[in-house]
């Protein structure tokens, strides 16, 4: 089946009992056992299964090209429990732009436990000198954040399976219908499903898919369901729902990102724009090999100084100056005030979430507010 199949019909089940088209929400916490004991519903207790996770599960895992998915409360919960998965003493390389608040995670929460390097993966020479025989996992995030650099997923995970190192890619920029990294050799891929999944900025969520039913996978699930960290059955449903337009909303947002960001290189008061759908951009050609679309978040950085910066973000009228990304709604951040101090970010640089508005109303505003 193709993806738009899949994303309709994948995550729903219909009800024989009142033949409701759409699934129903069932929000029992706790499932009867039949006469023998059993439980001929297939469920126990909701932390560990329920049938509106099932089947955001399935949906999720057949969207990625993988065997099984586990949904958790939020991304961040769901690269914890890989963190979680993993012996004590597993050394992770991970990219020095990774984003931040599983940097800090990995920093403030797993110090003592784990060991981790954060470098630029991208430099072979750099990522070969910092395996070591404990590394267990190589973390990738592309395109990256704020900066959309993009890193060869097949470069990677040759050099990983060759010393037998798994693989995890946090694919939440991208989304499935741009990029499927178990196609191109992952053994993990990490969303946040707060944003393009849910696709609306009005839940949280996160999820992880995986290539095969390994003993990892096997302690990723029991770190699932004993720490806890779950969507309710009422989120999977929103998430099984706003997944179904998944495909087509990330078309119209890729369509207006690549406007967007065309006409944002031609105009004389921007300095540099970071698309990877740009022939400009330094990664085009990798881009253009593993993606299947160049997704809806760019970069740009204007000719001008902090205050020229958020002078046009304060002119703008449709993009909201919010964080995160993936809703209908475009939003326009100043990475560097959100990082902090110690931010590597141009201060000169905003980060833009391109909604599904209408592409002449959005470029508009930009002129106004640049003008
Ligand atoms: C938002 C985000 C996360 C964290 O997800 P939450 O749902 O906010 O916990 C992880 N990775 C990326 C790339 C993100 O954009």
């Amino acid at each position: 089946m193709k993806t738009e199949t899949i994303a309709i019909h994948a995550g729903n089940k219909k009800d024989e009992a009142s033949r409701a088209v759409i699934q129903p929400i069932i929000m029992s916490t706790t499932f009867e056992r039949g006469e023998a004991g059993d439980f001929p519903g297939g469920h126990i207790y909701s932390r560990s299964s329920n049938p509106n996770r099932a089947s955001l599960e399935n949906v999720l895992a057949k969207l990625e090209n993988g065997v099984d998915a586990a949904s958790f409360s939020s991304g961040n919960a769901a690269g914890m429990a890989v963190f979680q998965s993993l012996p004590p003493g597993t050394h992770i390389i991970a990219p020095d732009d990774m984003y931040h608040g599983l940097r800090n995670q990995l920093k403030n929460l797993f110090a003592g436990i784990l060991t981790f390097d954060f470098i630029d993966v991208n430099d072979t020479e750099v990522l070969q000198q910092h395996i070591k025989p404990e590394t267990g996992i190589i973390w990738i995030e592309t395109p990256s954040n704020p900066l959309l650099k993009i890193t060869d997923i097949k470069k990677i995970v040759a050099i990983a399976k060759a010393k037998g190192i798994k693989v995890a890619v946090d694919n939440t920029f991208a989304t499935p219908i741009c990029q499927q990294p178990l196609s191109l050799g992952a053994d993990i891929v990490m969303h946040s499903a707060t944003k393009y999944f849910g696709g609306h900025s009005d839940l949280m969520g996160g999820a992880l898919i995986t290539a095969e039913k390994s003993d990892w996978w096997a302690k990723i699930r029991q770190v699932q369901e004993m720490g806890g960290a779950i969507p309710s059955p009422m989120d999977c449903y929103m998430l099984v729902r706003s997944i179904k337009t998944l495909p087509y909303r990330v078309r119209g947002h890729v369509q207006n990102a690549q406007l967007l960001a065309e006409f944002l290189e031609q105009h004389p008061k921007v300095e540099k724009v970071m698309y990877p759908g740009l022939p400009s951009h330094p990664q085009y050609h990798i881009a253009k090999d593993q993606m299947l679309a160049f997704g809806g978040m760019l970069s740009f950085t204007i000719k001008g100084d902090r205050d020229d910066t958020h002078n046009i973000i304060n002119k703008l009228q449709l993009f909201t100056r919010a964080t995160s990304l993936g809703g209908v709604e475009s939003l326009i951040e100043h990475r560097a005030t959100v990082e902090g101090p110690d931010t590597k970010t141009p201060f000169n640089l905003l980060r833009v979430s391109v909604g599904l508005e209408h592409i002449d109303d959005l470029i508009e505003d930009l002129s106004l507010a640049l003008a």
